[in-house]
C-alpha cells in the first residue's frame, strides 16, 4: 500500500488577542499534536463532536490555514514548506467538497462555466476539448448534458452536491477531502451520493478523507476511522474495530448514541454528560477525564498515548490508560451509565 498522505505532529493553534496592546494572550488549541497516515485508494473518516478539530485538520492539510507545527507529506511533497505557487500547482491533486453545495457554488455561473473555470485554472484539459469533458463529467456524476447551461438554483441539494463532486473531479485529483459533504442532505439522497462517491473511488483510484459527525454515514463509507476529542486522536482503527469493538470510553459513548442493527453487541451504554471543555484550556492529563465515567487520579495528570493494547488487533490504537481494565470489567463506570 502506498502512503498518500502522512500527517505528523500536526498542531493548529489560533491566537486569542486581548488587552490594550492586542497581544496574544492565549491560544485555541484546535488541533494538538496529531499523527496519521492515509494510503492510496482508501477512505479514512474523522469523527467527533463539533469543535473536536475535524474540519481544522482538513483545512490544515489544504493549507487553507497555515499549520502551527508539524509535517504534512502528500504524495512525496512536504506541504508545510511549499511556497504558495508550488502549493497552487499541487492543489489540483487535493480537492475539498463542503457541506453546503450552494454556498460553495457561485449562483451566477452556469454549471458548464463553473466546471470550465476549475479546468482553466489548473490547465488540465485543452480549451477545445472542454465542452466534451464537461458533458462527460456531468454524466459521470449522474447528471446530463442538458443540465450544463443551467444555474445552481435550478438544482436540488443532491444534484448540487453532484455538481460539487464534478467540479472536484474536473481537475483529476488524487485525494478528496469531504467535509460534512452529505450532512445537509436527506437520508435517501445521502445514500445515493455516498454510493456515487464509492463508485468514483473505484473508477478513478481516489482516496478520501471523510470528515463527519454522522456515524451512520461514516459506517457506510469508511475503511478506517479516526476518533477525535478536543484536538487529539483518541482512537484509530479499521471500521470494524471502531464500530464493533471500540476501546476508548469516548468512542464507546459516541457509538452508544446511535441506533445499531444488533443492540446485543454493545454490552454497556455510556451516556455522554456535560459539555466539551474549552480548547483554550483543555483538561490536563487525559482530555476526556472531565466526562469519563472510568476516570482515575492518574487520568488527571498523565496524558495517555495511542497504543495497541493486548485486546486489540494490529493497526487499532486507543489513547486510554485503562483499556484492559475496562475490557475485563475490573473498572466499573461511575454514574454516567445506563
Ligand atoms: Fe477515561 Fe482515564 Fe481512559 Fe481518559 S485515560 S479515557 S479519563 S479512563
Ligand atoms: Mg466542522
Amino acid at each position: 500500500k502506498k502512503e498518500l498522505l502522512k500527517v505528523e505532529g500536526l498542531k493548529q493553534y489560533f491566537p486569542i488577542k486581548g488587552g490594550m496592546m492586542g497581544r496574544t494572550v492565549n491560544h485555541v488549541k484546535a488541533v494538538d499534536d496529531i499523527s496519521f497516515t492515509i494510503y492510496e485508494g482508501e477512505t479514512v473518516s474523522i469523527v467527533g463532536e463539533s469543535g473536536c478539530g475535524k474540519s481544522t485538520t482538513g483545512r490544515a492539510i489544504l493549507r487553507l490555514e497555515e499549520p502551527t507545527e508539524g509535517s504534512i507529506t502528500f504524495d512525496g511533497h512536504e506541504l508545510t514548506t511549499l511556497s504558495k505557487r508550488e502549493m497552487r500547482k499541487l492543489r489540483k491533486d487535493l480537492q475539498i467538497i463542503f457541506q453546503d453545495p450552494y454556498a460553495s457554488i457561485n449562483p451566477r455561473q452556469t454549471v458548464a462555466n463553473l466546471l470550465n473555470e476549475a479546468m482553466t485554472i489548473q490547465k488540465v484539459v485543452p480549451a477545445k476539448d472542454r465542452r466534451k469533458r464537461i458533458i462527460e463529467l456531468l454524466e459521470t456524476v449522474g447528471l446530463n448534458e442538458y443540465q450544463a447551461d443551467r444555474y445552481p438554483h435550478e438544482f436540488s441539494g443532491g444534484q448540487r452536491q453532484r455538481i460539487g463532486i464534478a467540479r472536484a473531479l474536473s481537475v483529476k485529483p488524487k485525494l478528496i477531502i469531504c467535509d460534512e459533504a452529505v450532512s445537509a442532505l436527506d437520508v435517501s439522497i445521502q445514500a445515493q451520493v455516498l454510493n456515487l462517491l464509492k463508485e468514483l473511488q473505484e473508477d478513478f483510484n481516489l482516496t478520501y478523507l471523510f470528515i463527519s459527525h454522522d456515524l451512520g454515514v461514516v459506517r457506510h463509507i469508511s475503511d478506517r476511522v479516526i476518533v477525535m476529542y478536543l484536538g487529539k486522536i483518541v482512537e484509530i482503527g479499521d471500521k470494524y474495530s471502531i464500530f464493533e469493538n471500540p476501546k476508548h470510553p469516548y468512542s464507546k459513548a459516541l457509538l452508544s448514541a446511535i441506533p445499531i442493527p444488533d443492540p446485543t453487541r454493545v454490552k454497556k451504554h455510556i451516556v455522554l454528560t456535560g459539555d466539551v471543555p474549552s480548547p483554550i484550556d483543555p483538561p490536563a492529563g487525559c482530555r476526556f477525564h472531565t466526562r469519563c465515567p472510568f476516570a482515575q487520579d492518574i487520568c488527571k495528570v498523565e496524558e495517555p498515548k495511542l497504543f495497541t493494547h493486548d485486546s486489540m488487533i494490529d493497526g487499532h490504537q486507543a489513547a486510554c490508560h485503562f483499556v484492559e481494565e475496562i475490557e475485563n470489567g475490573d473498572l466499573q463506570a461511575k454514574g454516567f451509565e445506563e
